[in-house]
């Protein structure tokens, strides 16, 4: 896709640090990393987020993912791994063409997690449930 710097970034008209490369997938490591070693994998074929994503990149997405948070753990000594996944702008999406992060985390890097939001009533959550089994339905 025209100005899409991931698109750029698979057809190698923008250099980037590659560290695996299949038929459907990049994996290179983030320009500006949480941690060092902060890696995006990315389907060849343009798809804006997950919702777009084809079945073929979307069926075989964990297995690259599983893959190279071994590769990652393994060669930055890392305690743990975190997958993230930003889809749409209020979810932190600012590149617009679908990526997975895979972060090397450490004991005690600094990072904190989100709280936890409570629930409000008795019932609330058997409520959200049916909320999201119904609209599978629809
Ligand atoms: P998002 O917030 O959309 O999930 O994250 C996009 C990520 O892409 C950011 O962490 C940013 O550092 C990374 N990024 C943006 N432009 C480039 C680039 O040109 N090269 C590389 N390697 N990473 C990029
Ligand atoms: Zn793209």
């Amino acid at each position: 896709m025209e100005d899409c710097i991931f698109c750029k970034i698979v057809n190698k008209d923008i250099p980037s640090e590659i560290i695996h490369e299949t038929d459907h997938f990049l994996a290179f490591l983030n320009i500006n990393p949480n941690n060092y070693g902060h890696t995006l994998i990315i389907p060849k074929k343009h798809a804006d987020n997950i919702y777009e994503l084809d079945e073929k990149s979307s069926s075989t997405l964990g297995y690259e993912i599983s893959f190279i948070s071994k590769i990652i753990k393994s060669a930055m000594n890392a305690d743990g791994i975190n997958v993230i996944m930003n889809n749409d702008k209020a979810a932190g999406q600012a590149v617009f063409h679908q990526h997975t992060h895979i972060i090397p985390r450490y004991l005690n890097d600094g990072f904190e997690h989100w709280e936890p939001k409570k629930y409000e009533y008795e019932g609330q959550i058997k409520e959200i449930a049916e909320k999201i089994r119904t609209s599978m339905l629809s």
